[in-house]
C-alpha cells in the first residue's frame, strides 16, 4: 500500500510576495486554473484583506475540480479574542475549505518581533488553531522560522506544534523560513518532530537561501513529512521557494519515491509542467531558463558527436528520463564539431527526413561549417537552422526578397527622447511594397516597417501572434573585424519559443537577418502560400 504525497502550492501567495512580481487577478486565475488541472492538492491563492488584488480573487469564489483551495493568513492577535481578530474574521469570509494560519516557533521571534511572553504566542497559536477548526476548515498550521527555531529552544520550537495539533490543526507545516538549513539537518530534526507528531501530518516548507529548497524537501520526506509545499519556477522572494517543477517530477518518476508515494497528480499529466513552467515566465516577462532541471530548453541538448551518436542508439547513454514524459524535448545542438549524425539527428527532430547516404547531408554539413566559420552558431538557432536546410533542399517558398532598408535614429534633442525610423522595401510576388515603422530602437522599428509591409502584403493575420522575447547580442572578434552575433527569440499563441540568428559586421544588418529569419520561419509553420 503506497502513502499519499501531498502536494500544495503556494505560487500565488509566497510566489507573489517576489520582487518584482504582481500578479492581477486574471493571471491568478489563469495560474490557478492550471495548477487545478494538474491535480495539485492544495492551491494558496493568497492573503485575503491584506490587499485588494487577494481579496477580490477570493471573492471570485472559485471552485476546483482537483485542488483544495487554500486562504493564508496570521494567528490572531494579541489582546483580543479569536472571534474578534479581523485577520481571521477575513479568512472565514474567504469562504474556502482550507486555511493556512502561520505563527511563530522561534523565541527569538516571540520576543523580538511580536514582543509578547512565549506563554502568550503559545496562547494566540492554540486559540486561532481552536477558532478556525471549529468552523470546519481543513487547518495548516504554518511554523514560521522553525528549523531555525528548534536550533535555538527546541522544547518551546515543539511546544509551538503541539499546540497547534492539540487543537485541531490537520497539517503542522515545518517552515525553512530564511532558508539557511542543510539537508542533513533538515533530516535530523524532522526526525526528532516525528517522535511527537505524526508525518501523515506534518509538511515541508523550504527557502532556497543556500540552493537546497528541493534538497530539504526531499531530505524532510524521507524523513516522514507528507506534505510538500512550493512555487512554480521556485518563484519566492530572496532566492526562492522549493521548485515544485522539479519537485513534481522527482516524486512521480524517480523509481524510489514513484513506488512509496501516491500523488494526486496524474503521471499522464506530467507533460503539461514544461508549459506551465514558461507560462509563467511568459506572464512575469521572464526569458526561460535554459537550463532548469526537467524543462529547461536545454535540459535534454546534445552537443558533440560522440553524445549524439550515442544519444541516437539509444536516448539512456546521456538522458536522465525521457524529455517527453513531462512535456520537454530532445535538441541536437549542431556545432563546429557536427558530424553528419549530428545533422541527421537534428534533421529527424525537425521533421526532415533524409536517407543517410543522400549527398544532401554533406551539402548542408559544408553549409553549416562555412556559416559557423564566418561567425554563425546554429547551437540552439534551431529555426535558422531549419530555414538553411529548406534553402538547400530547395524546400523553402519564397514568401518575399528583400530589397533593401534604412534606418535613421534621432534623438529629439532637449526631452532627450531618442527614436527610430525605419523603411523597408520587399518584393512580394512581383509586387514591390514600401513599409515604415518607428520604434523605441532600431531593430523594433524594422519589425513594424516588415509588419506595415505585410499590411498590403497579406501576410500579416499570419504573423499577428509573433512576439519577439529575447534579443542577444554577441560581439566576436576575428582578427582585426568584430563581428556581431545577434539571436532572437520569438514566441507566438503556442508559446513554443523558436531561435534564429544573424551575423554581420553592422549591428543593425545582423538583427534585420535574425527577424526577417523568425518571420520567414512563422510563415513556414503558419504554411503561408507564397503570394504571385
Ligand atoms: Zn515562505
Amino acid at each position: 500500500m503506497k502513502e499519499k504525497l501531498y502536494i500544495f502550492d503556494t505560487t500565488l501567495r509566497d510566489g507573489a510576495q517576489t520582487h518584482g512580481v504582481d500578479f492581477n487577478v486574471d493571471e491568478k486565475k489563469i495560474l490557478a486554473s492550471k495548477l487545478d488541472e494538474l491535480g495539485v492538492d492544495y492551491i494558496e491563492g493568497g492573503w485575503p484583506g491584506a490587499n485588494s488584488t487577494d481579496t477580490q480573487f477570493f471573492n471570485e469564489k472559485l471552485k476546483f475540480k482537483n485542488s483544495l483551495f487554500t486562504a493564508f493568513g496570521m494567528t490572531k492577535k494579541s489582546g483580543r479574542s479569536a472571534e474578534n481578530d479581523p485577520g481571521l474574521a477575513s479568512l472565514i469570509n474567504a469562504d474556502t475549505p482550507s486555511i493556512c494560519v502561520v505563527g511563530k516557533t522561534w523565541d527569538f521571534h516571540v520576543d523580538v518581533a511580536l514582543g509578547i511572553s512565549n506563554e502568550e504566542n503559545i496562547d494566540n497559536i492554540s486559540q486561532s488553531i481552536q477558532f478556525l477548526s471549529s468552523k470546519n476548515k481543513e487547518v495548516h498550521f504554518d511554523a514560521e522560522h522553525f528549523f531555525d527555531g528548534y536550533k535555538a529552544n527546541p522544547d518551546y520550537a515543539l511546544q509551538c506544534l503541539k499546540a497547534a495539533v492539540d487543537k485541531g490543526a490537520r497539517w503542522i507545516v515545518l517552515c525553512d523560513t530564511n532558508g539557511g538549513t542543510l539537508p542533513h539537518e533538515v533530516e535530523d530534526i524532522v526526525g526528532e518532530v516525528i517522535k511527537l507528531i505524526s508525518g501523515k501530518q506534518l509538511g515541508i516548507h523550504a527557502h532556497n537561501d543556500t540552493g537546497n529548497a528541493v534538497a530539504n524537501t526531499l531530505a524532510a520526506v524521507r524523513a516522514g513529512v507528507r506534505q510538500v509545499q512550493g512555487t512554480i519556477n521556485g518563484l519566492g522572494e530572496r532566492c526562492g521557494n522549493a521548485n515544485l517543477i522539479s519537485l513534481i517530477p522527482t516524486f512521480a518518476l524517480k523509481t524510489e519515491y514513484a513506488n512509496t508515494f501516491d500523488l494526486s497528480i496524474n503521471v499522464n499529466r506530467l507533460d503539461q509542467l514544461t508549459d506551465l513552467s514558461r507560462l509563467l515566465d511568459e506572464m512575469l516577462n521572464r526569458v526561460p531558463n535554459r537550463t532548469a532541471p526537467y524543462v529547461g530548453s536545454s535540459a535534454f541538448a546534445h552537443k558533440g558527436g560522440l553524445h549524439v551518436s550515442a544519444v541516437n542508439k539509444d536516448p539512456k547513454t546521456y538522458e536522465h528520463i525521457d524529455p517527453e514524459l513531462i512535456g520537454n524535448r530532445r535538441q541536437i545542438i549542431i556545432s563546429e564539431q557536427a558530424g553528419k549524425s549530428n545533422i541527421i539527428s537534428r534533421l529527424k527532430s525537425a521533421g526532415i527526413t533524409i536517407n543517410e547516404d543522400d549527398k544532401t547531408i554533406q551539402k548542408i554539413l559544408d553549409q553549416v561549417k562555412e556559416r559557423e566559420f564566418n561567425g554563425y552558431s546554429y547551437d540552439g538557432a534551431d529555426a535558422s537552422f531549419e530555414l538553411l536546410v529548406k534553402k538547400v533542399l530547395g524546400e523553402m517558398p519564397k514568401f518575399f526578397e528583400v530589397m533593401n532598408f534604412s534606418v535613421n535614429v534621432k534623438n529629439r534633442g532637449e526631452e532627450g527622447q531618442t527614436v527610430s525610423d525605419a523603411v523597408v522595401k520587399l518584393k512580394v510576388g512581383d509586387e514591390e511594397i514600401i513599409g515604415n515603422g518607428q520604434g523605441v530602437g532600431p531593430v523594433n522599428a524594422l519589425d513594424k516597417a516588415l509588419r506595415n509591409n505585410f499590411q498590403s502584403g497579406g501576410y500579416s493575420e499570419l504573423i499577428k501572434d509573433l512576439s519577439l522575447i529575447d534579443y542577444k547580442v554577441r560581439i566576436l572578434n576575428t582578427g582585426t573585424d568584430a563581428i556581431t552575433r545577434v539571436s532572437i527569440e520569438s514566441s507566438d499563441r503556442n508559446q513554443k519559443s523558436w531561435y534564429t540568428i544573424g551575423v554581420s559586421e553592422n549591428i543593425i544588418e545582423a538583427s534585420f537577418r535574425a527577424l526577417i529569419d523568425s518571420i520567414e520561419y512563422k510563415l513556414m509553420k503558419e504554411k503561408a502560400e507564397p503570394l504571385h
